[in-house]
């Protein structure tokens, strides 16, 4: 399946198309079998007798166009449910679990920069370009992305995982994460990170992949580094606990969906 991106909406379209609509942090989706959903698709821009709010094209899936859009969240019929966008993941086919990802970026910043910051006047959507522009000072705002960079540690047979306070699951251990700040390289982020959540110095960083996360608009770029020197000393406003764990002897970590994840099993792929 091919997803490609686009502001230009079709404009003699009457057949179906993919809505993907959000109420607060959930997604509404049909229910197919047991942990199998489906993205809503339907023929016009409502649902169960209520208008579709902030619609906004995003592009087609293999000729059909997709949509995001917005509904107040209400009791459903038995076949629907609304589920949270984490939770859509292996639920439904990976591509569309993607475009989930890009419609809420795109639903968010919509929602996010309806007001020109520079001005206050009401801003539209720019015609042929995902942007908002503002009628009275011509400021032109393109969605938001927060880069931040996300670690493996590696120390001799062990990595370094840690259990940050805002957590969802308090049991789940990951490797260490933190957004980039102006005027700094990613490699000096990988290192200031690292040493202000545990105080490590770390060295040979390499570039291992990136991966959009949309929660809420960050971009994801892995890295891996080798232990330089230090002892772990945990910054308690961000870590609860932090420690050195062996391939075979791993706490609960992230779901397969994740970039932490990829790198957690790439350190114990090396290991086996
Ligand atoms: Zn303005």
């Amino acid at each position: 399946m091919n997803f490609k991106k686009s502001s230009s909406e079709p404009s003699a379209f009457h057949g179906k198309a993919y809505y993907f609509i959000f109420s607060k942090n959930n997604i509404l989706v049909k229910k197919e079998s047991q942990n199998r959903v489906s993205i809503l698709c339907i023929g016009k821009k409502s649902f169960l007798q209520m208008t579709l709010n902030h619609i906004c094209f995003l592009g087609t899936l293999e000729d059909m166009p997709c949509y995001c859009a917005s509904i107040p969240c209400k009791e459903l019929p038995e076949e629907y449910e609304w589920i949270n966008l984490r939770a859509l993941y292996g639920k439904t086919d990976d591509m569309f679990w993607t475009i989930a990802g890009y419609a809420r970026q795109i639903y968010d910043w919509n929602m996010n920069f309806k007001f020109c910051g520079k001005c206050g006047a009401k801003t539209r959507r720019k015609k042929n370009e995902s942007a908002r522009v503002c009628p009275e000072c011509s400021l032109i705002s393109y969605p938001r992305i927060s880069p931040a960079i996300i670690t493996a540690v590696v120390k001799d047979d062990q990595i370094l995982l840690a259990r940050g306070i805002n957590f969802p699951n308090k049991k789940m251990f990951s490797i260490l994460a933190g957004f980039v700040e102006p005027g700094e390289s990613l490699e000096e982020c990988v290192k200031r990170e690292i040493f202000e959540e545990v105080g490590v110095k770390v060295k040979n960083i390499r570039y291992f992949k990136s991966q959009p996360w949309p929660f809420p608009d960050s971009l994801m770029i892995g890295f891996t580094a080798v232990y330089e020197s230090g002892e772990l000393l945990i910054d308690k406003q961000e870590i609860v606990e932090a420690g050195w764990f062996k391939a075979a002897n791993l706490p609960i970590i992230p779901g397969k969906q994740s970039l932490a994840r990829s790198l957690i099993d790439w350190f114990v792929k090396g290991k086996i």
